[in-house]
């Protein structure tokens, strides 16, 4: 469906993404990441930071960044070039393990830029990971020495800045994951259209918060206008791992509830009609590594079977390249 809709729809494109991990664990490989950049732009922002150079390997394997010329003066392998001088940014979600662990292991190598996230966040990686313990602080702030090679950008729910260098501006909004536990929504602009990226969440139907409402009410007038371009939504467990999504996560059943209560902000009158073709980013499969258990394919068929909103689904794998 993707390509189908890619081909209609080539002149409106606005964004590429190069997907480095779409997993949400065990597997330290696949962990979830996204690089994100104007369609005709090499200056990406990272979405998350699981999975980092381990992804750009397999993406330039995949020829995902085939458009970009290699540096032959820079000291550096083709990866490292795209580590260092084409990563912008980091948005990040919240401080769990799957989505910073490239971000701390790559730190070394790579060059000074900031990092974005809600406050919660940032004192998270400055205190739990960045702190001379676990590793050593390449933050802006907390122990000495301290090396300010990552700036910490303490960002505002619900306030739009600009992500420098990128052409492109986010907007944060909160997430549960699990109830009390902040995660992060963020919405990102590029010359009027719009991509949204979700960090882990729990349903709004878990749990006393409503989170994930104030930001349907926030898309829905996006998505009339055809400005949204794309949704990356977790779905962690298929239907019968469910008792985990109470945890802090979706699986098709919560998720296609939640999609339901978007559609009918979107088209109060014919809510079945309200997200007909919107790319929905399937993100974070959990791998249970129980023998014959292939959870992508499992979560696929039950997300396809359960589709009576005519939404678009994108199963993207590690490596690929996206447009939309
Ligand atoms: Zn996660
Ligand atoms: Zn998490």
């Amino acid at each position: 469906m993707r390509n189908w809709f890619s081909l209609f729809s080539s002149s409106q494109e606005e964004f590429k993404v190069i997907v480095l991990g779409c997993g949400g664990g065990p597997m330290e490989t696949n962990v979830s990441g996204y690089l994100l950049a104007k369609k005709n732009s090499n200056n990406f922002v990272a979405l998350d930071a699981g999975s980092l150079l381990g992804g750009i390997f397999l993406a330039h394997k995949k020829k995902s960044f085939k458009d970009i010329p290699k540096n032959e003066s820079s000291p550096y392998g083709f990866e490292g070039q795209i580590l260092r001088d084409h990563i912008k940014g980091y948005l990040i979600s919240h401080a769990h393990l799957d989505h910073v662990a490239g971000l701390v292991l790559n730190a070394p190598i790579d060059t000074k830029k900031p990092i974005f996230g809600i406050s919660t966040t940032i004192d998270y990686l400055r205190d739990h990971l960045f702190n001379g313990k676990i590793w050593p602080n390449f933050g802006s702030e907390g122990v000495e020495p301290c090396i300010n090679q990552y700036l910490y950008e303490r960002i505002r729910l619900q306030e739009m800045v600009t992500i420098p260098d990128t052409g492109l501006s986010v907007e944060p909004f909160a997430l549960s994951h699990p109830e009390g536990y902040p995660s992060t929504a963020f919405l990102v602009e590029s010359s009027g259209m719009y991509i949204v990226y979700l960090g882990d969440t729990a349903s709004d139907a878990v749990g006393s918060q409503n989170h994930l409402n104030t930001l349907w009410r926030a898309l829905a007038p996006l998505i009339q206008q055809k400005k949204l371009r794309a949704l990356f939504v977790e779905c962690s467990y298929p239907e019968k791992h469910s008792t985990h999504a109470v945890e802090g996560h979706l699986d098709p059943t919560y998720l296609m509830r939640e999609l339901h209560a978007l559609a009918e902000l979107v088209n109060p009158a014919h809510p079945k009609k309200g997200l007909k073709h919107l790319n929905i980013v399937i993100t974070h499969v959990k791998d249970p590594f129980v023998k014959g258990c292939d959870t992508f394919h499992q979560i696929k068929k039950e997300l396809e079977k359960g589709n009576d909103l005519g939404v678009s689904w994108v199963f993207a794998r590690q490596g690929e390249k996206l447009v939309f």
